[in-house]
């Protein structure tokens, strides 16, 4: 199965290997160098990407790679292996409970797709019968209160914000405070972003996690944001406890390789993807098919 998912240019690097007659470790290595240049493609940090090659070098034994039939498989399936392993931090997210009020507040860059998938999120536990409610904290981003209720209207989620009111803690405060005494069960706050990494939005950050104490902090990312990702997760990490991520934009061109960053500086799994702009495009995370993906 896992040998049917690897895509075009890991088979390519991998049929050549296989058609060497000697396979020593310059062959091993002029395989993983091409393995490397696909993740580096795919958006996948160098650093990852090194440290998974050096991982790969210790399991695969070249004595078995030379003994014949099996050495595709066997470095194909190491790869696998290893990217996967990349994006398990070891530990699972949060996950809140139905009935019991949890607090789920979204971070990342303006343009990331924080809103929508605040929506997004917050429709997947309403199909399941749970009571969702929607804050809005982006006080930063003219029509972000708008763009929140035009969607939790739309799928009849309760909403809070202000026109009037520009302190996003107070917002958030107040808002988490009206819907834990309306018992929903699932409240979330969706904050400001930036164009860019800037000290005033990790500081407003902190602020908002320290007025509404969440279970859980979600780090929002868009996929195409390439080899940003690391240090753009890191960033917000540092300033409030990120415990999962989200991926977007994954119907587009990019692979997705930043989420290894993601992952790599939150130490957090990711644990949805956005597929659309729609608030049914959003799928619960399957690391094979997504490391499949990275690997085409
Ligand atoms: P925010 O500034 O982080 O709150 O970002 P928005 O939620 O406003 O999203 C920015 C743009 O990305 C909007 O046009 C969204 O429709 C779009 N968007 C969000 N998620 C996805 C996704 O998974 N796929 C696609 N194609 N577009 C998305």
């Amino acid at each position: 199965m896992v040998l049917a998912q690897l895509g075009g240019s890991i088979s390519r690097a991998l049929q050549q290997m296989s058609n060497a007659t000697i396979i020593d470790e310059k062959v091993l290595n002029e395989c993983l160098n091409e393995i490397t240049r696909a993740l580096l493609q795919s958006d996948v940090q160098f650093k990852l990407v090194r440290d998974m090659q050096t991982n790969i070098k210790k399991i695969v034994n070249l004595d078995d790679l030379a003994a014949g039939h099996n050495k595709r498989k066997i470095i194909q399936q190491a790869v696998f292996n290893e990217l996967c392993k990349m994006l398990d931090p070891g530990k699972p997210s949060f996950i809140p409970k139905k009935g019991k009020t949890s607090v789920v507040m979204f971070v990342g860059l303006q343009g990331s797709g924080k809103t929508t998938t605040c929506t997004k999120y917050a429709y997947h536990y309403q199909k399941k019968g749970w009571k969702p409610a929607l804050v809005c904290a982006d006080t930063f981003r003219a029509g972000a209160f708008d763009q929140l209720k035009q969607n939790a209207t739309k799928a009849k989620i309760p909403f809070y914000g202000s026109y009037m009111e520009s302190d996003p803690v107070k917002i958030a405060e107040e808002g988490v405070e009206r819907f834990k005494k309306e018992n929903c069960d699932l409240i979330i706050v969706d904050t400001s972003g930036r164009h860019k990494q800037e000290a005033a939005l990790f500081e407003e950050m902190r602020q908002v996690s320290e007025a509404t104490k969440p279970d859980l902090v979600i780090f929002v990312m868009d996929s195409s944001i390439g080899q940003a990702a690391f240090d753009q997760a890191q960033a917000f990490k540092q300033s409030v406890a990120v415990g999962a991520v989200i991926v977007t934009k994954m119907d587009g061109h990019a692979k997705g390789g930043g989420a290894l960053s993601a992952v790599a500086a939150t130490k957090s799994p990711v644990i949805f993807i956005g597929t659309g702009e729609h608030m049914d495009e959003f799928e619960v995370f399957d690391v094979k098919p997504f490391v499949s993906r990275l690997l085409g």
